[in-house]
């Protein structure tokens, strides 16, 4: 259901006294948005007084008298626009974690408005001839306010301030045209996976399923419905659906529903949308001068072009598509071992799979999740955080909240010095999307006094019946220590401007802190201490530990395939869909994928329809092989532990701090990188670690 009134946003506040965006800094627990009094008419009317200050703020930086500076233009761009950071901070997290009809029509009125707005600063003319004349040696400016003033100058002529009036006017056309559809395309995910159910009804349908994915589904079903259990859409169900249901049938049923999100006629089909998103960010590009979407894209990247990012993505396919073909003789080879003579299908990958891993290396997921409670996991990225950098967290109650489940800690330095506020929202719950991410309620700076971050991590994990614990997955627990990776980005960022703060990086660079992150967790030192029984406390029995580790790289041609065929299609919609309107998005996969020779067995992990990384905006736009590009760096950062004989060796977490964690964006990617490792990395360490080296 939606609500397809649009709010007008131009229309005054009758009660702007009551309004808590009003109010300026809020009288909280550590500044946090007064959450348990924002309803949603406040947005509108917030939003419209935001948006009117920013706009008399850049009227008055662009219009000024004096003779432009670093302090009267950037610094001041730098410090205007706080009361619309704040509603839109509050507005956008909520959209993503705890939405609803009536938020969803505000965000699609919104959203336009926002570009709108953005592209009017970005393209006025008064403003660029004033930053273009700011002469940084002239000035004496410190290495910061030279990267902010580099920054800047990037931002705009990449937004288009450098072009024709006639050219400006179609890049704000598009700006907003693309922000409206990038907002359709998630609400249309959001709808199609509220759309679906499974019902499990009697033994037959629960055939496999151990008591954990039983007790899972049930607490599904308890969530309206009149089932006993069901199976969502959620990642966190329906992979163990896909892995333990002895039901073929059903199996191929979740996969095929699961596929196809965004792909099923009517309203809510995304294939459209992603049509005319493509066309126009080509456009767009041409307009740059740039030969393509992802031309555009990887100039301002680590990768620096569309070849070199292939090229990456290339070295790994041909090794990750040997080791799944492999992989794939293995499951059908037990497949006619059970006495069947069908032959293996995508949704029969994971279910052998796991036979498998259970059959090569003694392993069972169910064996595994009573030692990985959710308690004890966030304790373990809690402690990890604390021998590397010397962090404390305390978890505070009595503090706003925008759903019961959030949970708060206070981080503290090592000196006790205050470092900022960490949330945690940890389960799947309809009004949130799917996947898992980090945000910033504030982030850090020091332009507007001493702020502090308030980060949040948002998980999709699904919640445990009543009373009893939630216990993970192995991937849950990466899932947990990667965002936690992004978190204490955010956590650690020691800046002085906004624009440089935290994860505001080369986005093939950002996936670094999350990704190295994750290998604290598979060291058998952290999994000893922290590894335990959710009822009896006792660690992970040592040869089970043993054996999870020896299985860490099994399955991996499977998983790089999934994950480097949606990169690599990312890569082809938006170097060759050059603007032609009516792009078949189906037809132009299923050719990518049959020129890399995809295997029918595997998935892309995203399919286009429901591709929201690079579709519900531009985050990961021709940015996917991201995930891959920062591979390569954390493989080759953790072997600075390794080699230092220590994985928690101080000087060397220092490093990591001082260059990469705490640095913001400081220094460009590459410089940074060498900063903290003395060069840059090889492929080497990433091959090896998915164990596709030759
Ligand atoms: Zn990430």
């Amino acid at each position: 259901m939606t609500v397809d009134t649009a709010p007008d946003l131009n229309a005054a506040s009758a009660a702007t006294e009551a309004n808590p965006f009003a109010a300026g800094d809020w009288a909280t627990p550590f500044g946090l948005p007064p959450f348990e009094s924002i309803r949603p008419e406040h947005y509108v009317p917030a939003f419209a007084e935001a948006l009117k200050a920013h706009e008399a703020e850049i009227a008055q930086i662009a219009g000024n008298a004096e003779a432009p500076d670093f302090e009267n233009t950037v610094a001041a761009l730098e410090r205007a626009g706080q009361a619309l950071d704040r509603v839109a901070s509050v507005f956008f997290n909520l959209t993503g974690s705890t939405t609803s009809p009536e938020l969803q029509a505000i965000e699609r009125a919104v959203a336009p408005q926002l570009a709108r707005h953005s592209s009017a600063i970005t393209l006025n003319p008064q403003l660029w001839a004033r930053l273009s004349a700011i002469d940084p040696e002239a000035e004496g400016l410190n290495a910061e306010q030279q990267r902010v003033l580099d920054r800047t100058l990037t931002r705009f002529r990449r937004a288009g301030a450098d072009l024709a009036p006639e050219a400006k006017t179609r890049i704000a056309e598009i700006a907003t045209r693309l922000a409206e559809l990038g907002t359709q395309f998630g609400q249309n995910l959001l709808a199609d996976e509220n759309g679906f159910i499974l019902p499990l009804d009697g033994e037959e349908d629960l055939a496999g399923l151990p008591p954990f994915l039983r007790d899972a589904t049930a607490a599904a079903a308890e969530r309206g419905g009149t089932h006993s259990h069901v199976v969502t859409l959620s990642r966190s169900l329906i992979e163990p659906f896909l892995v333990f249901s002895t039901r073929r049938d059903l199996r191929a049923r979740a996969y095929e529903a699961w596929t196809r999100r965004g792909e099923n006629g009517g309203e809510t089909d995304n294939r459209r949308l992603i049509a005319e998103i493509v066309a126009l960010r080509a456009e767009r590009a041409r307009l740059l001068g740039y030969d393509s979407f992802a031309h555009f894209r990887l100039d301002d990247t680590m990768a620096a072009s569309p070849d070199a990012a292939m090229a990456l993505l290339r070295d790994v396919w041909a090794p990750a598509l040997r080791r799944a073909a492999e992989e794939r003789e293995r499951l059908q080879a037990l497949v006619r071992a059970e006495g069947q003579d069908f032959a293996l299908e995508a949704h029969d990958w994971r279910h052998y799979a796991e036979k498998l891993r259970r059959a090569e290396h003694d392993l069972d997921e169910a064996e595994i999740k009573p030692y990985l409670p959710l308690e004890g996991v966030i304790q373990a990225a809690f402690d990890t955080a604390s021998r590397l950098f010397g962090l404390r967290f305390e978890e505070v109650a009595d503090v706003p909240r925008y759903h019961p489940d959030v949970r708060a800690w206070q981080v503290q330095d090592a000196d006790g010095a205050e470092i900022g506020l960490f949330l945690g929202d940890y389960f799947a719950r309809s009004s949130k999307r799917s996947g898992a991410w980090m945000s910033a309620f504030r982030s850090q700076e020091r332009l507007n006094g001493d702020i502090k971050p308030i980060i949040v991590n948002v998980m999709n994990f699904a919640r445990a019946p009543r009373g009893e614990p939630t216990l993970l997955s192995f991937d849950d627990a990466r899932t947990l220590f990667h965002e936690f990776g992004h978190g204490l980005h955010g956590l650690l960022s020691d800046v002085t401007y906004p624009l440089l703060s935290g994860t505001a990086v080369s986005r093939d660079f950002v996936e670094l802190p999350s990704q190295l992150y994750e290998h604290w967790l598979e060291q058998p030192e952290v999994l000893r201490q922290h590894a335990r029984h959710y009822r009896t406390g006792e660690p992970m029995p040592e040869a089970l530990l043993k054996r999870l580790l020896a299985a860490r790289t099994f399955n991996q041609g499977f998983a790089t395939v999934e994950y480097t065929a949606s990169a690599i299609v990312d890569m082809t919609l938006h170097l060759s869909a050059a603007g032609e309107d009516g792009l078949d998005v189906p037809a132009f996969e299923a050719d990518a994928l049959k020129r890399i020779a995809m295997p029918t067995e595997i998935a892309m992990r995203h399919r286009s329809p429901h591709f929201a990384h690079i579709f519900s905006g531009d985050g990961y736009a021709a940015g996917y092989y991201s995930y891959l590009w920062s591979e390569v760096l954390d493989a080759d950062a953790f072997d600075a532990f390794r080699e230092a004989g220590d994985i928690f060796h101080p000087e060397t977490a220092q490093r990591l701090r001082r260059f990469v964690y705490g640095a913001g964006n400081l220094r460009d990617a590459r410089e940074a990188y060498t900063a903290f490792r003395g060069r840059l990395p090889s492929i080497e360490p990433l091959l090896k670690k998915r164990g596709l080296a030759a």
